[in-house]
């Protein structure tokens, strides 16, 4: 009886003991007494926020419990990590530390865009798996990418195998973990397809639960009529959709922001899934092929080549090019088009057109502008920045309920090019230069729209929003100071005022410094 007695006590001093420890145990990290926006777009509210792993414990007052490591964020701002919905990641292999979005708050990127996209997608996950990344990466099935794969740069409507084999292209892609599918219409080969094309094989996404984001057909002249036409597909195929980059360019259109977004809201007063995202510049960046006519490339570079070999196919082209320096991205002036990327002459990064004509000693007309764009594309293409778009369309825009932010930035280093400088600023100019400086939208709008919008657009129900149970994918950055440094002059500079980031409960940033982690995940839909 004795020996029983003593045996039970022994057993109540060893649970006590153990629930002790379980109560004890301390956390991974706690983020004391931060302001956190959670992703909803609610307004903020204190709290600290405990985390083990990769997922958020639990938030309330944790004053009383004990953490391995702890970030005080008092006047702070915390947020779920941003999600950017369209990102220019092809050069993850060689850049996978992915900093230049890291440091931007970036936590998640979306791949794919404009048509394009890796192929196989399946063996192109495996071997992210393998490597490791920075971030977590999700991938759209670009419709460029399969025409090209079927019919090359042809300009003529697909036979029903030629489809038949794209729509299986797209199964594939959507199969091996596509979000959706991307078009690019005004870029090879995607310009030469009729919406029929585009409608069937978005069928083919809709059918696997993705949706559609398109760089539209067109951004100038004809935006108005590329917006309904995006909107026809989301109808005919059932499908959700994205205008990606949404905006306005060319003088003769500034304005028709207000066209556009209203054909958005009846779309949607008709029950059809629209959403838009945007980066927040008034300046575009793409190759200078853009401002040639599309007719003049079908078939390839050599058959370009061969065009401008012709006098009058080479005066079509020159006119074409004149126009669409005088109504679309050339902005009526040379000086509006500045390269970025020249591979055959580097000396031209960050100078203009208008440069370009005067050390050639020629008049800076758009005539002469036109000319050298031809010259540009046969010494083999560049890339450009396009002033070409009016601010208030990019604020009206931005102030629209359903406009995400995204980068369209492409990952880069220091000392790559001349790139844009939403590749290192998007995120952080809209929360300091829109949201403080010009009191565009709210801090709380700003932060949904990173986070909570395109993580339902994505359909990832454990991302974009901080709450218990979700992954610990989250932002501490100071309202008061975050801004971007990136300028067009100057681009490779890193955005101030993000002090953490975490990646899959990972410090990815951590008191401003970059840590290369890569504690980023292969996200896969199906
Ligand atoms: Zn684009």
């Amino acid at each position: 009886m004795k020996k029983s007695l003593t045996q039970f006590f022994a057993l109540v001093f060893a649970m006590s003991l153990l629930t002790n420890c379980i109560r004890e145990k301390p956390y991974d990290l706690i983020i004391r007494n931060g302001k956190i926006y959670d992703g909803t777009g609610a307004e903020a509210f204190e709290a600290d926020i405990a985390i083990n792993g990769d997922q958020i414990i639990k938030i309330g007052d944790l004053q009383n419990s004990k953490a391995a490591k702890q970030i005080d964020a008092q006047n702070l701002a915390v947020a779920p990590g941003f999600i950017d919905l369209h990102a220019h990641i092809e050069p993850l292999l060689t850049l996978p530390g992915c900093e230049s979005l890291i440091r931007q708050g970036v936590t998640t990127a979306l791949g794919g865009p404009d048509g394009s996209g890796p192929w196989p997608l399946g063996d192109y996950l495996d071997t992210l798996e393998t490597v490791g990344i920075g971030m977590n990466v999700a991938f759209l099935v670009g419709h460029n990418t399969v025409r090209k794969h079927v019919m090359s740069l042809d300009q003529r409507a697909p036979t029903a195998d030629e489809l038949a084999q794209m729509k299986q292209q797209i199964e594939q892609g959507m199969k091996e973990g596509a979000f959706g599918i991307s078009t690019g219409l005004k870029y090879l080969p995607g310009a030469f397809s009729e919406v029929d094309e585009v409608i069937a094989l978005s069928k083919v996404a809709s059918a696997y639960g993705g949706f559609y984001t398109s760089h539209l057909r067109e951004e100038g002249l004809g935006l108005i009529d590329a917006v309904r036409e995006a909107i026809l597909i989301g109808r005919e195929a059932d499908i959700p959709i994205v205008l990606t980059h949404h905006k306005v360019i060319g003088k003769p259109m500034w304005g028709k922001s207000v066209k556009t977004l209203a054909l958005v809201d009846s779309a949607r007063n008709l029950g059809l899934d629209v959403m838009m995202d945007q980066y927040p510049y008034d300046a575009s960046y793409t190759s200078l092929s853009i401002i040639l006519p599309a007719w003049a490339r079908a078939g390839g570079e050599e058959a370009f080549r061969e065009r401008t070999r012709n006098p009058k196919l080479r005066d079509s082209i020159r006119s074409g090019t004149v126009f669409n320096i005088l109504n679309d991205r050339g902005g009526a002036d040379l000086r509006r088009v500045q390269f970025a990327k020249v591979d055959w002459m580097p000396a031209l990064e960050g100078k203009t057109l208008h440069d370009w004509a005067i050390s050639k000693n020629m008049e800076p007309t758009v005539e002469n502008g036109a000319d050298l764009v031809i010259e540009a594309q046969l010494n083999g293409g560049a890339r450009c920045i396009f002033h070409v778009m009016d601010e208030n369309d990019v604020e009206r825009i931005m102030q629209h309920p359903q406009t995400m932010i995204a980068s369209d930035g492409r990952l880069v280093a220091p000392g790559m090019g001349h790139p844009h400088p939403r590749w290192y600023g998007t995120f952080p100019r809209v929360l300091g230069h829109y949201v403080r400086e010009k009191k565009i939208i709210t801090l709380p709008a700003a932060i949904h729209k990173m986070t909570g919008m395109p993580a339902k657009r994505l359909g990832l129900a454990d991302r974009g929003t901080i709450a218990e149970g979700m992954k610990a994918d989250m932002v501490v950055f100071d309202p008061e100071k975050v801004i971007d440094k990136a300028t067009f002059e100057n681009p490779h500079q890193y955005p101030e005022g993000i002090d953490y980031v975490l990646v899959n409960g990972v410090l990815a940033v951590d008191k401003g410094k970059f840590k290369d982690h890569r504690s980023g995940n292969v996200l896969k839909k199906n």
